[in-house]
């Protein structure tokens, strides 16, 4: 019951609205007072240079950009960012923020997280990542399923300020073999309609995402075996579709994209090795492409603290090469593509590193940076809000040293400072105060495979 309550508050708080203290009830906080923004350059989410270096921010929203803007606004607050680069606040559109990894020495991760974990710890360890990933300059991010309703108390203690993070879409607990074995489901027919509660069910707790697992594949499985047939997924999808949620397919290998075409799936998540009049009908039919590249770098990366294989580690790392490969394919056939990590198991903070895979992939970097910015809106329902720097629009900002148009490094290694809705939340200046919370448990051990290069060296 209590589950149900914060869910239902939370849905019922904007961000903006947080911000104020005012749907929470608490103190409302004094009107914020406008400020100008002074950067070296300023890089929007369309990939384009604007002109001019300034940047009014008022009450949560950017007011104006250009130059010579204290004219206009003489009262103003200055904050002068030297020679860093603005551009927006980043969109991870693949997350799972709630899962925490204490390192082996508790066992397994996947039994960590899924059956030892009590609800309380899961906060813990998603409040730290939260603040990891707001660090790394994403202050939008979609959840795509976690435990205990651990997700919605995030979301509400980040919308009334308790804690640092980004703002968040959430999937809730998704339709997994997990919760909803597929041994027990009975008939097509029960099946269809147990999906289809639970499609209710999601919704019902202030989701705005319905998560399934179409395929098999996670960790050091990388099958893409199928888990739902056709009329499962569209009953699933035509019931969230009703309620108001949109809905993301996971999917590994091909076998489930057409099926996710035909039944109307807003977005695909992995999929690798689909074919040309696949890509062309999925093109077609706008859905975007979440392709999740870098997560899977993440567990090569720690094979030992996952108890991986060196097989494992080979194959995860040829998978790197499949994921990338498609990138550049989907890309190229023109479907719409945003930035999602997938996060999780102590990846928060890394989650812009997927962007040097799109560029591995063949992607500029203006496509890159828009793929985190105004087309993971787009995705979210959000491009009227978030994802740029214009008058009108959430003031999401970051700050970065060097280029993003020319180095995407600028961008995955070098965010120096970050506003949310108008806030300064990090700050990591010369000098300056930056946020740190402690952190949850203490991840063991080091990258146990050094010889093996950790970034995209090449195109695939
Ligand atoms: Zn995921």
């Amino acid at each position: 019951m209590k589950r149900g309550r914060l869910a239902g508050a939370a849905v019922a708080l904007s961000g903006a609205l947080a911000l104020t203290g005012a749907a929470t009830g608490a103190a409302p906080a004094p009107q914020p007072e406008a400020t100008l923004l002074r950067f070296a350059a300023i890089v929007d989410g369309t990939g384009e240079r604007l002109p001019g270096r300034e940047v009014v921010v008022a009450a949560g929203r950017i007011v104006a950009t250009g130059d010579a803007l204290a004219r206009r606004h003489p009262a103003a607050r200055r904050v002068d960012l030297g020679r860093l680069t603005a551009a927006p606040g980043l969109i991870d559109a693949h997350v799972h923020i709630t899962y925490g990894f204490c390192g082996p020495s508790r066992g397994d991760a996947w039994q960590q997280l899924l059956q030892e974990t009590p609800p309380a710890e899961r906060l813990v360890a998603a409040i730290d990542n939260a603040a990891r990933t707001l660090e790394a300059g994403v202050t939008t991010a979609r959840d795509l399923m976690a435990l205990d309703g651990v997700d919605f108390q995030l979301r509400e203690l980040i919308e009334r300020g308790v804690v640092p993070g980004p703002r968040l879409f959430l999937g809730g607990t998704g339709i997994h073999p997990l919760v909803m074995p597929l041994e027990a489901a009975g008939s097509t027919a029960e099946r269809v309609a147990s999906l289809s509660r639970r499609a209710h069910e999601v919704a019902g707790r202030g989701a705005q995402w319905l998560k399934i697992f179409a395929t098999t594949g996670t960790g050091a499985d990388l099958s893409g075996t199928r888990n739902y047939d056709f009329p499962e997924l569209e009953a699933a999808i035509k019931t969230a579709h009703e309620r108001g949620l949109r809905v993301a397919l996971h999917a590994y290998g091909p076998s489930v994209v057409p099926d996710a075409i035909r039944a109307g799936a807003d977005s695909i998540e992995h999929a690798v090795d689909v074919d040309d009049q696949t890509l062309r009908a999925w093109a077609a039919a706008g859905i975007f492409y979440v392709p999740t590249i870098d997560h899977n770098r993440w567990y090569a990366d720690h094979r030992g603290e996952f108890g991986y294989s060196t097989e494992d580690e080979a194959q995860l790392r040829a998978f790197l090469m499949r994921n990338t490969a498609m990138l550049g394919r989907a890309w190229q056939a023109g479907v719409p593509i945003a930035m999602g990590s997938d996060a999780l198991l102590g990846m928060s903070g890394e989650n812009t590193r997927e962007l040097e895979w799109f560029v591995a992939a063949g992607l500029p970097p203006a496509a890159a940076l828009r793929a985190a910015t105004t087309d993971g809106a787009h995705l979210l329902g959000e491009q009227d809000r978030l994802g740029r720097i214009a008058p009108g629009f959430t003031a999401d900002l970051i700050a970065v040293d060097g280029d993003p148009l020319a180095d995407i490094r600028a961008l995955t290694e070098r965010v120096r400072w970050v506003m949310k809705d108008g806030a300064i939340v990090v700050d990591r200046r010369a000098g300056r105060n930056q946020i740190r919370p402690a952190r949850y448990c203490t991840r063991s051990g080091s990258p146990d495979s050094p010889e093996v290069p950790v970034r995209p060296a090449s195109s695939p």
